[in-house]
């Protein structure tokens, strides 16, 4: 029998949200704040944890690279804006640059890590695969609990719903944060780039293109054409644009032998 799931948390209005490049792959660790509540998720926590800690906890150190929140702890008082509180850790894929420092974060915040369970055998990798990049990791976390496809998943007062999204891993999953008057945003990890699509040679990882030009045209190519793109990597992006210009799997893609998008 399907089990349905009741969302409570309501559209975010005027999220707060802040992007860190961080390890040597500069991936993009997002983290999003209820600014009613304070109530905050760190999505892929994957590396540089006390440059995260040290901002959400005090706004003290380096801070994020793209931001719609205070830039000091001074603005953050004037604006009324509430301690911060992280309710989960909450990632798109197990590749170790997304997740190879979530124990710590793990370990200073109390908090669940959610992962898809197709990534499970993946993540008990992270530790090897950082050492090909030379990356000293601790040992691997395992998710505490599972994300589950299309379901609207809530950590606090902050709603999250979960395209799964398979292609560049089995579990790969993109994140969709609905706003109030305002575009929606969408935090994809390596599924989708402005301008490309993610790896899908990466070994043990399930990689396959078509499957991913499947899940990017059935999961994300519905979404409102102004949702805002947080990939992975790179710059951000928007719906709209990537349909109309991706070419591995935007409208222009063409669909024969010579074109890229073999996914018609
Ligand atoms: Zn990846
Ligand atoms: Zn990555």
């Amino acid at each position: 029998m399907k089990v349905l799931f009741v969302r409570k948390a309501m559209p975010l209005s005027n999220p707060w949200i802040e992007n860190f490049f961080v390890g040597p792959l500069q991936m993009r660790c997002s983290v999003v704040t209820d600014r009613e509540t304070g109530d905050t998720i760190i999505i892929d926590g994957g590396d540089e944890p006390q440059r995260l800690i040290g901002w959400i906890d005090s706004f003290v150190g380096q801070g994020p690279d793209w931001s719609t929140g205070p830039s000091c702890i001074e603005e953050a008082k004037q604006n009324n804006l509430p301690k911060r509180r992280v309710v989960a850790l909450v990632n798109t894929h197990a590749h170790f640059d997304h997740s190879g420092f979530i124990p710590v974060l793990k370990e200073h915040y109390d908090v669940d890590w959610f992962l898809h369970p197709d990534d499970t055998m993946l993540q008990t990798l992270a530790q090897k695969s950082g050492l090909r990049y030379g990356l000293q990791l601790p040992n691997p976390a395992e998710a505490d609990k599972a994300l589950e496809a299309s379901k609207w998943h809530d950590f606090g007062s902050i709603s999250l719903q979960v395209l799964h999204t398979p292609g560049h891993t089995l579990g790969g999953c993109c994140l969709l944060i609905e706003v109030e008057d305002a575009p929606n945003h969408v935090f994809v990890g390596d599924t989708l780039f402005a301008g490309s699509v993610g790896r899908t040679d990466i070994p043990h990882s399930g990689g396959d293109f078509e499957l991913l030009a499947s899940s990017i045209h059935t999961q994300l190519w519905p979404l409102e054409l102004d949702t805002v793109v947080h990939p992975g990597h790179g710059p951000l992006t928007t719906i709209g644009h990537e349909r109309a210009s991706n070419p591995f799997v935007g409208d222009a893609a063409g669909s024969g032998v010579y074109g890229f998008g073999k996914y018609a």
